[in-house]
């Protein structure tokens, strides 16, 4: 029986983790600059606290949660968003009494979504997210925007645009839900039976529906903007005006809605603009969540984030023609010509790693030709040749490989000249 990686999933071999971590340390520097620290939390929370804060009209809760019994008896769920368990550890660790405020996170890991496979939708994929909480200033959401943006530009990513939107308030939505409801109710029966659902407990998600997109009454439907009451249309231009200091173009799309229930004020999308990006352009979401720390428990902690993954954030790049994480070839390969040479191979090989040179050796017991072959192959700056004459001079051959030239270096020098060859 041949095994298979599950649907949905991926292994990452070495060709590709190289660009992977070369992402993920270009998203730590940047994280470094503005200031956000790393939180980790479990790969499962209880089931309960995603249907409360996600929204159980949405996609996520009605049909792509990884939810099972433990042994137990308890619901638990395998992650499908970062926000809920951050604001849960935010509230349980009682993060609001820090001195610093607002609190500054960051997480990276696995998400997991039982999702129709197609390209830049994956089962399990890994997010990178941001979570500023404690601070209801416009001028932090344009922090969280700048730095999504900053993250794509410094991978190297030229074809962006960046949508922002607001939802309002608690107001505005109550306004603008029964504006929806008036709009919607009278022909209700031509859409799908989810948004049917969505009607009474949540008519926004009407707007966001995948199935129902191109219906006549999505265009004309009641835009939020319509609806903002003076604070939030106040607090928006304030989020523009910070934006516009810190030079980030945007465009306002009133449509936009975000796919979770607990967003409120901004709401923003990256999208890639590039050729050959494929069907799917959206490479970040976020938006502001006063009233989740609340909704969970916690006391009143306004907060603001997003979440990008790492797929598609590569597949831009790929789209893009951008190469991250360039091939990194060891300074030294060691040749050894007999059983001897190879044991002093072996020791001389713990010296220069202990001086922080990266090297090989070859294990196969091949000849010298198909070794130094091997040297080349991997793009080894030296090759030092040990064989009977060496041992017998206590050097080694040490090969500039740019250069083609070779000398003897006695074995405790080894160290020093393939550094200054490297
Ligand atoms: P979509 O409309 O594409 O389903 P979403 O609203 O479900 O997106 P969010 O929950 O806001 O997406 O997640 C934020 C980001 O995470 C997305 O912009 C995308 O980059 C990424 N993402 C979401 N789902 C997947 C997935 N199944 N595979 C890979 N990346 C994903
Ligand atoms: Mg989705």
């Amino acid at each position: 029986m041949m095994f298979k990686v599950p649907r949905g999933t991926k292994d990452l071999l070495p060709e590709e983790t190289k660009s992977w971590q070369a992402v993920e340390s270009l998203i730590r520097e940047t994280c470094r600059l503005y200031r956000y620290e790393e939180i980790r939390t479990p790969i499962f929370e209880q089931t309960e606290l995603f249907t409360r804060s996600v929204g159980d009209t949405t996609d996520i809760v009605q049909k792509e949660m990884y939810t099972f019994e433990d042994r137990g008896g308890r619901s638990v769920t395998l992650r499908p968003e970062g926000t809920a368990p951050v604001v849960r550890a935010f509230v349980e660790h009682k993060l609001f009494g820090l001195p610093n405020q607002p609190v500054k996170l960051y997480y990276m890991g696995p998400m997991f979504r039982y999702e129709r496979q197609q390209a830049g939708r994956y089962r399990q994929f890994v997010q990178f997210g941001v979570e500023a909480i404690g601070s209801a200033s416009p001028a932090i959401d344009a922090e969280v925007i700048a730095l999504a943006m900053d993250v794509y530009q410094r991978a190297g990513l030229e074809n962006l645009k960046l949508v922002i939107n607001s939802l309002g308030d608690k107001e505005t939505r109550e306004a603008h839900r029964e504006a929806l409801i008036r709009h919607f109710e009278p022909s209700i029966g031509e859409f799908c039976s989810d948004c049917q659902k969505r009607l009474e407990k949540n008519p926004l998600r009407i707007l966001d529906c995948k199935v129902d997109r191109d219906h006549p009454l999505m265009k004309t439907a009641p835009s939020l903007t319509d609806y903002l009451n003076e604070e939030s249309a106040q607090y928006f231009n304030e989020v523009k005006a910070a934006l516009e200091s810190l030079g980030i173009a945007y465009e306002v799309d009133p449509n936009l809605v975000r796919g979770l229930d607990y967003y409120n004020h901004t709401a923003f999308e990256i999208m890639s603009t590039a050729k050959g990006f494929g069907a799917i352009t959206t490479l970040c979401g976020g938006g502001r969540y006063n009233g989740l720390s609340e909704e969970i428990g916690g006391p009143e902690a306004p907060g603001i984030g997003f979440a990008m993954s790492i797929e598609r954030l590569l597949m831009a790049l790929e789209a893009e023609g951008v190469k991250l994480g360039n091939e990194d070839s060891p300074d030294a390969f060691i040749v050894a010509l007999d059983d001897r040479s190879r044991r002093e191979a072996v020791r001389l090989l713990g010296e220069l790693r202990a001086a922080g040179v990266t090297a090989d050796m070859d294990y196969l017991g091949r000849k010298m030709k198909a070794q130094m072959k091997a040297a080349d192959r991997i793009g080894a700056r030296s090759v030092i040749v040990i064989g009977e004459d060496e041992l017998e001079k206590g050097s080694a051959s040490v090969k500039n490989m740019a250069e083609g030239t070779q000398e003897l270096v006695p074995f405790g020098e080894i160290a020093k000249t393939v550094k200054q060859i490297s």
